[in-house]
């Protein structure tokens, strides 16, 4: 997490957010050329010279990759992986090369690791090559939750939570893996699918003394989305989604003999503004982490050199 932390009180007027959360919630892309660039070195070529922030130069360079994804290994088992890569076969990292912002704001990309109403703990590798999705294992066996989860859960590529940073409010640091995600959708979408969603808001969860922020967002095709823009219309049209998904978050782990997990802000669901904050932070921690001026060398961090991968190849 950056420096500038979350204000003690929701109600507390906004700081002017720094210029790297103002670039993720400018409504058009900065520093735009007249003419696109073709290629990676037209590209680099045009803006030599030009202070240009680091997600425009990834919006662009994007246009060099397309995006598919690969089973490899024994479905249900502790050998299954589902790998990603381009049409060419080089691999792709779904956490490092599939850029997080959009030009919309308050729109981001997510990866879907857990199909809504399914019970297998799927998430992206951090430490293994390429950063698969595989099933975590725990003590040998497969991880199952012990029922459903009711909502599609994933991850927003290209954030990391810091455990270094002890956030300025709530005196713990982060969990060492990507920003979580809770998408509120109608729909069950497949394990290892890019969405663009809506944010809406965040729970800011502890869990054993970790901050393991959880963002709440509705993909932007949902047949809902156009009703909700913010925490509050949750409440209103969705009622019972956020507390349900609290008290999913505070149980789930009770029945393996852990103890419930917690809430900050007097457990309150913080808004969009807030919720775009956190991204924007664990973005700038991501930024760092891949710079190699933080975090432990044991995450798996090679990528695409700069590159990621082609808006068209991301289905939303
Ligand atoms: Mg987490």
């Amino acid at each position: 997490m950056g420096q500038t932390g979350l204000c003690k009180c929701a109600e507390t007027p906004m700081e002017e957010p720094t210029p790297a959360i103002q670039n993720l919630m400018a409504s058009a892309p900065p520093g735009k050329t007249e003419t696109e660039p073709k290629t990676v070195g037209d590209f680099q070529r045009q803006v030599s010279g030009v202070p240009f922030p680091q997600d425009e130069f990834q919006r662009q360079v994007s246009n060099t990759m397309d995006l598919c994804t690969r089973p490899v290994g024994e479905a249900c088992t502790t050998t299954y992986r589902l790998k990603f890569q381009d049409t060419s076969g080089t691999m792709i990292s779904p956490w490092h090369d599939i850029p997080l912002a959009t030009s919309e704001v308050g729109v981001f990309r997510i990866l879907v690791e857990i199909p809504k109403m399914s019970r297998s703990k799927f998430e992206v590798s951090t430490k293994e090559e390429g950063n698969p999705i595989a099933q975590d294992v725990k003590k040998g066996k497969l991880r199952e939750y012990h029922g459903p989860i009711f909502w599609n859960y994933g991850m927003f590529p290209q954030t990391w939570e810091d455990p270094e940073h002890e956030h300025p409010d709530l005196k713990v640091k982060g969990d060492n893996d990507p920003l979580d995600v809770v998408e509120i959708g109608s729909e069950a979408l497949e394990c290892g699918a890019i969405v663009k969603v809506k944010v809406l808001g965040v729970l800011a969860m502890i869990d054993d003394g970790e901050l393991d922020w959880k963002v709440i967002a509705i993909r932007v095709n949902d047949s809902k989305a156009h009703e909700l823009n913010d925490i509050n219309d949750v409440e209103e049209k969705c009622p019972g989604t956020v507390s349900g998904i609290r008290e999913w978050l505070r149980w789930y782990k009770t029945p393996d003999s852990k103890p419930l997990n917690t809430f900050g802000y007097d457990e309150r669901a913080l808004d969009r503004t807030q919720a775009m904050i956190v991204i924007a932070e664990t973005h700038e921690a991501w930024k760092r982490l891949r710079q190699g001026k933080t975090g432990e060398n044991k995450l798996w961090m090679t990528a695409m050199d700069g590159k990621t991968v082609n808006d068209k190849a991301l289905v939303s």
